[in-house]
């Protein structure tokens, strides 16, 4: 794939890739790759041709979520190949680099890692690639934003204050680089006892429902906290891939993203 025309400014497209959607934070921990992961599974499930780009530089889970670890080949020493797994065509750069090592890169590094890996994957022909980003504010969501034509982020939180202080920066450099905000997903809003069916808000309660209103930006869904959806991503087989309720929520928030 060629993302660059020769002389060409501004945001460009990728070569064979319909829309890219990127899932970003403002804090780790809040289940954004959790959340990337199922969806382009759900995304698959539906019946799209789905790419996931692991970009998180800094922490790449998508291996272990996705379940995958081989090193992908480059036959011709140009294109990288991609690896398939849930019916994702997918890449991460936890599989060019050694997972027990900490990257310690500089800025152009980064950006350099990160356009070989939206610009020399063999992607093939995509209906959505989601580009799961690293959490906050940083010189990667920058590039991607100036250098690719996304068609838009969503913004996962969960409903405590500090993640949403942080949601509200993610949003607003967004905002900045002229990326449309697609909306927000509570995630881990609620946690229902599986011995009693007593609902918990451990996180808190409506603030997401809130940022999204005072956003005029949809609230895509709410996903409670729950533990298959846990052991699941550990497993490597995303919840979505699996039958219950955590896959019919991811199934929906897939059906309003493409519909
Ligand atoms: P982030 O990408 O925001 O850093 P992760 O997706 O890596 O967050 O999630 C952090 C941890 O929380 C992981 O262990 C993941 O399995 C778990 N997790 C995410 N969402 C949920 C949820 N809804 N219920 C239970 N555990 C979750």
């Amino acid at each position: 794939p060629t993302p660059q025309a020769p002389g060409q400014t501004g945001p460009q497209r990728v070569a064979g890739v319909d829309r890219i959607l990127a899932v970003g934070s403002g804090k780790g921990g809040v289940g954004k790759s959790t959340v990337a992961s199922n969806l382009a599974v759900a995304l698959a499930r539906e019946g799209r041709r789905v790419g996931l780009l692991d970009a998180d530089i800094y922490g790449p889970s998508q291996p272990r979520m996705m379940g995958v670890s081989k090193r992908p080949g480059s036959p011709d020493g140009k294109t990288i190949e991609p690896l398939r797994a849930h019916g994702v065509t997918m890449m991460s750069i936890g599989l060019m680099l050694d997972p027990d090592k900490a990257v310690v890169w500089r800025g152009p590094m980064l950006m350099g890692a990160l356009q070989q890996l939206i610009g020399q994957v063999a992607w093939g022909e995509l209906d959505v690639l989601i580009v799961d980003l690293p959490p906050g504010t940083g010189d990667i969501q920058l590039t991607l934003c100036q250098r690719t034509h996304l068609t838009g982020a969503i913004v996962v939180s969960t409903p405590q204050d500090v993640a949403l202080l942080d949601a509200r920066k993610a949003i607003d450099m967004f905002h900045t680089l002229k990326t449309p905000v697609l909306g927000l997903i509570e995630n881990m809003s609620l946690y229902i006892c599986p011995e009693c069916g007593h609902e918990a808000h451990i996180f808190g309660h409506g603030g997401v429902r809130d940022e999204a209103a005072r956003l005029d930006a949809p609230l895509l869904g709410s996903l409670p906290i729950d533990l298959e959806t846990r052991l699941a991503g550990d497993a490597g087989t995303p919840v979505a891939a699996g039958e219950g309720a955590m896959a019919e929520a991811y199934l929906k928030i897939a059906r309003g993203l493409v519909a």
